[in-house]
């Protein structure tokens, strides 16, 4: 049986279409830790067979070429790997599928209230510019 992605709503790993690599939870409690923090799941409870397939990792996170050094020759040749492997301290974090607010997604948006507010602020600013101009016409006349 093919190990399936614990991520809600990923279908990795599922069936032969959705084919892709998994890899099992960091043994360092740390990372662990941080790996459960990273994944939108509620009581998410990590057994042996707990995955997390490569989907949800960036890229660079996760190695498929494996290089050797040839000292004879000085030469240093890269083979991809049967399985692929993740990067020391790699935490997933992309997350589709998944509500923008429980993806620990960094871009911050602006609240309709604050741009609204800015809008003001622009608006009043061109209004006080206007007026300026208009006193300074009234002025000249
Ligand atoms: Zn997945």
């Amino acid at each position: 049986m093919p190990c399936k992605c614990s991520v809600s709503a990923c279908r990795g790993n599922y069936d032969e279409a959705n084919k892709v690599a998994v890899f099992s939870f960091p043994n360092d409690e740390n990372l662990r830790a941080q790996w459960l923090r990273a994944i939108p799941r509620k009581d998410f409870k990590v057994t042996k067979n707990s995955k997390v397939c490569e989907k949800h990792f960036k890229d660079g996170e996760v190695l498929r070429l494996s290089t050797f050094y040839i000292e004879k020759t000085g030469e240093t040749i890269s083979a991809p790997m049967k399985r692929p492997k993740l990067k020391q301290n790699a935490v997933p974090s992309i997350f589709p599928g998944c509500p923008l607010y429980m993806s620990s997604s960094s871009t911050v948006r602006e609240s309709p209230s604050k741009k609204r507010q800015r809008l003001e602020e622009q608006i009043n600013l061109a209004v006080s510019e206007s007026l300026d101009s208009k006193l300074e016409y009234d002025k000249k006349k």
